[in-house]
């Protein structure tokens, strides 16, 4: 099949729901990605943060073909060797969360959270932040903010309500006695990529404990290294009672997973369950990804690469730009004006990007991206970000 026909299938037989690119990309290394005629492109969007340890890990592939050639599907009501690693390697990684659920998306592990909230606390309200992002199923999509994913689908599940970020008092007057939990994003992706202050997060952990709501944190995007840190929450210093991961945990076979501290209760058989989730293939390329994640340090890598980006990205000199901001290599360049013409710019120069709403462009580069293709990414975005768009 070549690139045109590749191309007129999926635009004849797509569902509809995603915009299609008009780029066929077949095959991926590192922070690389080809298109059917060898061209390569730098990826800067990780298939939004999934390929934190670049495209087609060795290790991963390899463990992905033994545990294929050994069992691939198991029910959780069995245990399993792989199963059992990744228990345990995944707990050991936030001290207090010993427990944990394992499904296989990110919206999964938001749902999971949800119900795990209200069978533990016996309350029904969720309180969310303004801007956030959490899914696109009912009860993730019922916490996510943007009235674009939400539009057309009401009624949405009850008890949901959204509080301005980074707003201790809004939170505040928000959690009270009938709230199961709050959650949130503490660096916000979708919504635009804005990092938390650490007294807000602080403060959410604070105001839980007073008023007996859990607090659940959605580290679905910022999770693996991606912030500088393995979990975003390290830079915060608080422990959630639900942590909700998905995106890069099995090296990008799809996986979620919530992570469970002790205030939650009544967690019993048949509460919560999932056919494919704890599936040995997927709880190996998680294993395998996870020791990749320590032995290459990539949250380490992620730390300094994302000093490095911002540095020289603030050094930009264009009246374009209106604020950089982020946490480790997870980097927003908020533009005064539409960023779709950035984006489309940037892939012409052969660099996929995304962008987190009208203004914001989104660089979410796989954590082994190199100190080269780093500074062809800068000169590339020092050209295009100094570019009029809307006046020309
Ligand atoms: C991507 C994302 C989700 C949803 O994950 P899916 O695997 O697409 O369901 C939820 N929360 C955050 C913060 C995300 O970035």
């Amino acid at each position: 099949m070549n690139a045109n026909e590749i191309l007129e299938i999926e635009n004849k037989h797509t569902s509809g729901t995603y915009a299609k690119q008009s780029l066929v990309i077949v095959r991926g290394q590192g922070a690389s990605l080809f298109d059917a005629d060898g061209k390569e492109y730098l990826d800067c969007s990780s298939g939004h943060g999934v390929a934190n340890l670049g495209h087609a890990h060795p290790k991963v592939a390899e463990a992905l073909y033994k545990q294929a050639n050994t069992l691939i599907t198991l029910f959780e009501s069995f245990p399993n060797d792989q199963r059992a690693t990744l228990m345990k390697k995944i707990t050991a990684l936030v001290p207090g969360l010993e427990r944990v659920f394992l499904c296989n998306s990110g919206t999964e592990s938001v749902e999971a959270a949800f119900k795990f909230s209200r069978i533990s606390t016996g309350r029904k309200n969720i309180v969310a932040a303004m801007r956030a992002f959490h899914g696109r199923t009912y009860g993730s999509l019922s916490a996510t903010y943007n009235k674009k994913y939400r539009e057309g689908f009401e009624p949405l599940v009850p008890g949901f309500s959204h509080v301005a970020y980074n707003n201790i008092e809004a939170l505040e007057k928000a959690v009270n006695e009938e709230t199961a939990a709050v959650i949130l994003e503490v660096v916000q992706g979708e919504g635009g990529v804005y990092p938390a202050n650490v007294a807000y997060v602080q403060a959410a952990r604070r105001i839980c404990d007073e008023r007996g709501a859990l607090l659940i944190v959605d580290e679905i995007q910022t999770g693996f290294g991606r912030t500088g840190k393995f979990f975003a929450i390290e830079h915060f210093g608080i422990t959630p009672d639900l942590l909700c991961c998905a995106k890069s945990l099995a090296g990008g076979v799809p996986m979620g997973a919530v992570l469970i501290g002790k205030n939650v209760k009544n967690l019993t058989p048949g509460v919560h369950g999932s056919t494919f989730g704890g599936n040995p293939l997927s709880c190996a390329a998680a294993n395998a990804a996870l020791d990749v994640i320590q032995e290459e340090d990539l949250a380490g890598q992620a730390e300094a690469k994302g000093k490095y980006l911002m540095e020289k990205l603030k050094a930009i000199q264009s009246p374009n730009i209106r604020e950089v901001r982020g946490l480790g290599l997870m980097v927003g360049i908020e533009m005064k004006q539409k960023v779709v013409p950035y984006i489309k710019a940037l892939q012409e120069a052969n660099i996929i990007a995304l962008n987190a709403g009208m203004t914001v462009i989104r660089l979410l580069p796989p954590l082994v991206i190199t100190y080269e293709q780093l500074d062809h990414l800068v000169d590339a975005l020092t050209e295009i970000l100094s570019t009029d768009f809307v006046t020309e």
